[in-house]
């Protein structure tokens, strides 16, 4: 009797016959067979071996938060960036074998960071068992109602489709370093999110050719636009008349919009449904394109912020978490005498006044930090925070803004609530921070106070 069920030697046998031929293809095509290819050669051989490494990678995917047993190395991709990390930029590694200096972020002052890469980088998903799992929303309060997801023997997500109360459905597959977000809104339009080799491509409907090509680079989102003009893809339909073409309205911009919002409020709700871990912040990226005196915003990608991307990004966000924390704390009692909407209110006032504080006692640390922008083009209304920001009065001020440098803020959206960003709060923002800070690109996060 051998260690492993007649099933499963039988994938052994395939898996050591599948990887020996791609090592075999390696070697003939590149001169040379990847470590994690030969280790898998390696594993294949036996069955004590083949055990011994399904079971390391198993537990090394219970045993941390993390959404793959992989990454890809992505880094900054400018000058600053050092020889050694430019060299590992693009290179697949296993979470539990760092290469010589250690994980992206580790050495001072990196920039670096690992994105997901599911599913290990040799190994089919046509040899494994994928685990089917159905999960219901049984409270009748969640964004979703149903989800469904496939997961593979070392704990990464192959496939997820989530079904949302609000009609829409997303439909999502994981490869390597692909990622496809297939989403469909609640009446019938499809926008498709590609993600292939750090390029982001956005679809509509069945499409082949791609809306645009986004990537994320050290100044922000960086946006090629092969089929349409700028109008087309940016959230004011109103300033532009539609363009003749195969585009049909509602403008291109706003499904794209719709789909990144939903993708941004699943990520927030149910990170794992998409592949990402908890500790994982979502924001959405904004593009502000110039012609002539106008301005054009539209929202180009939705992203899962590692720790060490926020480092680099919205430097702020762990401060404006730890605000809403303790001012959702301080206030708890509140909540309990008064209802959620007034204990809301009056979160948004003391963060608000922690960074009025802040803004006194440390002008040059915090001059960049801004709070509670009134929409109105006369500034800061400082009586309007004294009133009521439940319902509508909650879209007329911004709560915390950063000016990371000229080109860019992030727009922290501090939620006491249980719905996600609306169509109309983003709007409501891209209008504001153009005005406020003309032809910078943006970002939009959403703060939630830890309960
Ligand atoms: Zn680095």
């Amino acid at each position: 009797m051998g260690l492993l069920s007649p099933k499963l030697e039988e994938k052994r046998l395939r898996l050591a016959r599948v990887a020996k031929r791609q090592a075999f293809d390696c070697y003939m095509r590149r001169g040379q067979v990847p470590a994690a290819l030969e280790r898998l050669v390696e594993a294949a051989g036996s069955q004590a071996k083949f055990l011994d490494f399904g079971l390391s990678l198993f537990t090394k995917a219970l045993g941390d938060d993390r959404p793959t047993t992989h990454y890809v190395w992505r880094s900054a991709g400018d000058e600053r960036v050092r020889d050694t990390h430019a060299a590992l930029s693009g290179q697949v590694f296993a979470w539990s074998d760092p290469p010589p200096h250690g994980h992206p972020g580790s050495e001072p002052n990196c920039r670096c960071w690992p994105e997901p890469y599911y599913g290990h980088p040799a190994v089919p998903d046509a040899l494994l068992r994928l685990q089917r799992v159905v999960q219901s929303d049984s409270t009748g309060n969640a964004l979703w109602s149903r989800i469904e997801t496939l997961t593979r023997p070392d704990g990464s997500l192959a496939e997820s489709t989530i079904q949302m109360r609000d009609g829409t459905r997303i439909y999502s597959a994981f490869s390597g370093a692909s990622v496809t977000n297939a989403v469909t809104l609640a009446n019938g339009w499809t926008v498709r999110f590609e993600k292939r080799d750090g390029v982001r491509r956005v679809y509509l409907g069945n499409d082949q050719i791609p809306l645009m090509e986004v990537s994320w680079a050290a100044s922000g989102p960086q946006v090629a636009l092969p089929r349409v003009r700028v109008a087309q893809v940016s959230l004011d339909t109103e300033t532009e008349p539609p363009a003749p073409g195969p585009l049909i309205l509602p403008s291109a911009g706003i499904i794209v919009a719709a789909g990144l919002l939903s993708l941004h409020n699943m990520l927030q709700a149910e990170p794992a449904s998409l592949g990402a871990t908890a500790a994982a912040s979502p924001v959405i990226a904004f593009k502000v394109w110039k012609d002539g005196d106008d301005q054009a915003a539209g929202a180009v990608l939705v992203e899962a912020l590692t720790a060490e991307q926020v480092s680099r990004w919205c430097k702020r966000l762990p401060e404006v978490q730890e605000w809403t924390n303790t001012a959702a704390i301080e206030l708890a009692p509140l909540r309990a005498v008064s209802g959620a909407s007034v204990w809301g209110t009056a979160v948004h006032a003391h963060v608000h006044n922690a960074v009025e504080a802040l803004r006194i006692s440390s002008p040059l640390a915090y001059g960049n930090v801004f709070s509670e922008l009134s929409i109105d083009a006369e500034g800061r209304d400082s009586a309007m925070r004294i009133g009521p920001r439940y319902g509508h009065a909650d879209t007329t001020r911004l709560d915390i803004l950063e000016q990371v440098n000229p080109e860019l803020v992030c727009v922290y959206d501090i939620k006491t609530g249980v719905a996600g960003l609306s169509m109309s709060r983003v709007r409501v923002i891209a209008d504001r921070v153009r005005t406020r800070f003309p032809g910078a690109n943006f970002y939009i996060m959403e703060v939630r106070p830890f309960e």
